[in-house]
């Protein structure tokens, strides 16, 4: 998936390895909304080098900086070869808000919802895989130190057999592979032991 996504270069500001740290996947929208059309919901956005002042555009998009409607236009004009705008409008935003971390707080009140909801499941019932296919995501989503390596733990909380119906086997399936995607894309030493 990595390898068929084009142009190799960042979609929000053109950048490419060296001038930026790295190229990474990013969602467009959550994956809840989008199992199936995976392509299409995909793109490259940097990560900044070590010791830049400003964060790189996934980092921007995770903290709220661009609305999903936005990200879309800005995937299209990549496709498309057109020259990026919209790193322009996340840093302006961010230096007009701040870097938003209320979405983080509201990942973090999302998460123990999930986890509450999730202890009156059997271990073994649909309802407590999919909950925990969500804690996955969630974790891989919020962009804290390690987000990788705790998503990694959560995703194989879930016995491979446990996902019954096709829906839910597909996004497991869907969420492990992308954890390990990105994982492989930072090259991060996973799995790491979880505090949580
Ligand atoms: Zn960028």
């Amino acid at each position: 998936m990595r390898q068929q996504l084009q142009p190799k270069k960042c979609a929000a500001c053109g950048r490419t390895p060296p001038e930026v740290r790295r190229l990474e996947v990013a969602h467009i929208s959550p994956l809840s909304e989008c199992a199936i059309t995976i392509e299409e919901n995909l793109l490259l956005l940097c990560k900044e080098n070590l010791g830049d002042s400003e964060p790189g555009c996934h980092t921007l998009y995770d903290q709220g900086c661009c609305s999903i409607v936005n990200m879309r236009e800005c995937r299209e004009r990549w496709i498309a070869g057109k020259p990026p705008i919209t790193r322009k409008r996340m840093t302006q935003l961010r230096a007009d808000y701040g870097p938003r971390p209320q979405q983080q707080g509201h990942l973090r009140k999302e998460l123990g919802n999930l986890r509450t909801q999730q202890k009156s499941e059997p271990t073994d019932s649909e309802a407590w895989c999919l909950l925990q296919l969500q804690i996955a995501e969630l974790t891989r989503r919020r962009a804290r130190k390690n987000a990788l390596g705790r998503a990694w733990n959560e995703i194989i909380k879930v016995h491979p057999e446990s996902p019954r119906t096709d829906s839910l086997k597909a996004r497991y399936i869907y969420e492990k592979a992308y954890i390990e995607l990105l994982s492989g894309s930072s090259m991060m030493p996973f799995p790491i032991s979880s505090k949580e």
